[in-house]
């Protein structure tokens, strides 16, 4: 798809003339999203936001994870608790 009108490149902010669908100064697409401008621009901090935003993924089960075995350790205390009671009744 060929842009009808000048645009701004994203990443290095050159003026281009319509007609083109990447930057002739750095070569960025003019439909780069910022994680591939950012990629392009400081490939070091694309990987850290990739790693932080994988960390931040598996943080969230290991916030959730210790709930559910506490979950599960009461429930299998409430378990025995009521198996202790009907017990009581015989
Ligand atoms: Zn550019």
């Amino acid at each position: 798809m060929v842009i009808k009108y000048n645009w701004v490149c994203n990443q290095c902010q050159h003026v281009n003339m319509s007609g083109t669908d990447s930057c002739v100064k750095c070569g960025c697409s003019a439909y780069a999203n910022p994680d591939e401008i950012l990629a392009r621009k400081d490939p070091e901090e694309f990987k850290f936001k990739e790693l932080k935003k994988y960390i931040e993924s598996k943080a969230v089960f290991f916030l959730i994870a210790p709930g559910f075995i506490i979950l599960f350790f009461y429930n299998g205390q409430a378990l025995y608790f009521t198996l202790w009671l009907v017990s009581l009744n015989n």
